[in-house]
């Protein structure tokens, strides 16, 4: 490795040209024989492409070789943003080009901590009686990560183990899972797990070969299930976390099966099983008609409910892909789907079975609680949650961030640290930000953000609102989202957004451009129609960005209005507003820019105040050992 790179670092020290003959010269004779195919103006264009690459390449490289002859030599070709001469507050910054994919490489030839060094995490109190937990769940950050419930998992996972609980996490191991960043993976074991299949139109049980793998994430240990056998099976398998060519009800009918298979053959008995949304739910059902019919077991069964949006509705015969025949189920008071009640077929809806058979059902924010059991927010599951035991096993417990992943004055991913006293980095992300995406560089403009699956949960029609209105009166707008509504924000950025000074629409999903956005946003624009938690707008209080959302679910329970909101109140640290229409965001955002534009000191103040505020799981996952203690066993 090492002398390729210094070969290529010798090539560069040369002239452009030259450094272009040498590269050439470095690919293979099949690769040389093809480009006396192409035009000259191509070569050219390609050569100059390789040549930026191999020049970003190289300050890497001169980072990790300080001292050398020919460290001197490449200072010379690199552009003098890229390296300067003499360190200064910037300096290290590999400035972006615009059209450039910068986020996906590293914003400094070298880490630059913070003078001083980062500022100790909280003392994490740790509890009398550590607990076991298992959690089941779809997805897991930052490996299966699609959304919250993956940083979720995460967060609540590590704060359990910094408490001194013993947790473990069974996550489907999708084909996609990057490897590398799983710690120690080693096959277990195989086992046969249960399983229904369809022969000749009738419902069979047979069984699966199931591989168990192990390895731990971010110091948290994880067990990966999947099929034994590749090459017939397409569970888990493609290029995503969901939507894969698999039938995904099957999949997650499978998995909790599997999962549970696995607990029993390997002889665990955690105190608690939390389940995460529909994927994980019907192994609330399994665990108590199969597993432990007569509770002697000590395991008890925690639901979370992530979001209602999805609540998993599955005919009978599905069901049985768990190997369990569906019909046990459809009851009322059990999981039949009220919603189908009638039709041919009658449906089971799994989130149902999965909140009347667990022990305790959690979900992520008090103000979601409540909108649930009394707000219309339950939907079909209304009845559900009105049975008279829900008030007694149903919490509202509000989610944290994962304050190591999400840390300004730690973060590799970010041009420049910074935090709450030492605050100067922000304005070179920002900075960053605008040359990397092409737009008009200038500190002065406020630069509004959203990051979003684009669903219309979120409030798309908002969000353009929200777009229209800052470039209107002079801000700049970033987006970064996917989702269902792609095209309506494709079309804008392809159309009247097209190389717009002040706005930039990025259709696709980074989890490293959201790291730069955050640290480079002034607001933060949450608008959902409902939103059971959210986590941009705290992530973005850690960033010193200022939080702008509609007041519903978690977001109520996060963010207070600086003019509006009543005493007693969290402390106020953005703006709020309540209707769904434009006017009602237009009110809350046009106070956001006038504050910023009048009051660059108050606002600065703001952002600062909103870095110390403690968003992280401390208080929640206190509030979930509670919640495992009252329903474990004595
Ligand atoms: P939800 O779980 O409903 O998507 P949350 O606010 O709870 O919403 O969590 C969203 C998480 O996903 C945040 O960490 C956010 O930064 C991230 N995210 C959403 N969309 C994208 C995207 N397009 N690229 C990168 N990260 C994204």
């Amino acid at each position: 490795m090492q002398a390729l790179g210094a070969r290529r670092v010798g090539d560069l020290s040369r002239a452009p040209s030259r450094a272009a003959q040498a590269v050439v010269r470095t690919v293979p004779k099949a690769l040389s024989q093809q480009t006396s195919t192409i035009s000259l103006d191509e070569e050219i264009a390609r050569l100059r492409q390789e040549n930026e690459l191999l020049k970003q390449q190289l300050a890497l490289y001169q980072a990790s070789t300080k001292g050398s002859a020919v460290k001197a030599a490449v200072v010379e070709v690199l552009p003098k943003k890229a390296a300067p001469a003499s360190p200064s507050v910037d300096g290290g910054i590999l400035w972006p080009k615009p059209g450039e994919a910068f986020w996906e490489r590293a914003p400094r030839t070298e880490p630059a901590p913070l003078e001083g060094g980062a500022a100790d995490p909280p003392v994490v109190e740790r509890d009398a009686q550590a607990q076991h937990i298992i959690h089941i769940t779809a997805e897991m950050a930052p490996i299966a990560k699609v959304g919250g419930l993956g940083d979720v998992v995460t967060g609540l996972a590590k704060a359990a183990l910094a408490r001194g609980h013993f947790v473990t996490v069974m996550l489907p191991f999708y084909e996609c899972l990057p490897k590398g960043q799983i710690e120690g993976l080693k096959h277990e074991m195989d086992i046969e797990v249960p399983k229904g299949y369809r022969w000749d139109g009738e419902i069979m049980v047979g069984s699966l070969k199931t591989s168990v793998f192990w390895g731990r994430v971010q110091g948290c240990p994880v067990f990966l299930l999947k099929p034994a056998d590749d090459t017939n099976c397409n569970i888990f398998r493609g290029g995503r976390i969901y939507g894969g060519s698999y039938n995904e009800m099957e999949a997650y009918l499978y998995f909790c099966r599997a999962c549970l298979e696995y607990l029993r053959v390997s002889n665990q008995h955690p105190h608690v099983l939390q389940l995460h949304d529909w994927h994980a739910a019907a192994a609330s059902l399994l665990y108590w008609d199969v597993y432990n019919p007569s509770g002697a077991s000590r395991t008890r069964v925690m639901l979370t409910i992530h979001n209602m949006d999805n609540t998993g509705e599955c005919r009978q015969d599905e069901f049985s892909f768990t190997g369990v025949p569906g019909e046990a189920f459809a009851t009322i008071d059990k999981a039949l789907d009220e919603r189908t009640i009638g039709h041919n077929p009658e449906r089971l809806n799994l989130m149902k079975g999965g909140i009347v058979y667990a022990n305790a059902v959690t979900t992520v924010s008090p103000t979601y609680a409540r909108e649930v059991m009394t707000g219309g927010a339950a939907g079909w599951l209304r009845n559900t949650f009105a049975r008279p035991e829900l008030s007694d096993k149903f919490y509202g417990i509000l989610n944290g961030i994962d304050t190591e992943e999400w840390n300004p004055a730690t973060d590799p991913l970010l041009a420049a640290n910074f935090d709450a006293d030492r605050p100067a980095g922000k304005a070179l992300c920002k900075r960053f930000l605008q040359e990397g995406l092409g737009l008009e560089v200038d500190p002065k403009k406020p630069l509004v953000a959203v990051v979003s699956r684009l669903v219309p949960q979120k409030g798309i029609h908002l969000i353009k609102a929200a777009l229209f209105r800052t470039v209107e009166r002079g801000g700049q707008f970033v987006l970064l989202g996917s989702g269902h509504s792609d095209p309506v924000f494709r079309g804008l950025a392809e159309g009247q957004f097209k190389d717009h000074p002040n706005c930039r629409l990025k259709i696709m999903y980074s989890e490293r451009l959201a790291h730069q956005i955050y640290a480079a946003a002034d607001v933060v624009v949450v608008p959902s129609m409902f939103e059971p938690c959210g986590l941009t707008q705290m992530i973005a209080l850690r960033y010193g960005a200022v939080p702008l959302v509609r007041r519903t679910g978690g977001l109520a329970d996060t963010v207070f209005d600086l003019d509006h909101a009543p005493p007693g109140s969290g402390a106020r640290n953005g703006f709020t507003f309540d209707g769904a229409d434009d006017p009602s965001l237009h009110g809350a955002l046009d106070r956001a820019l006038e504050l910023y534009a009048a009051q660059p000191s108050r606002w600065a103040a703001l952002a600062q105040d909103n870095m110390r505020l403690d968003v992280s799981w401390g208080k929640s996952a206190k509030s979930y050992v509670d919640v495992y203690r009252s329903i474990s066993p004595p």
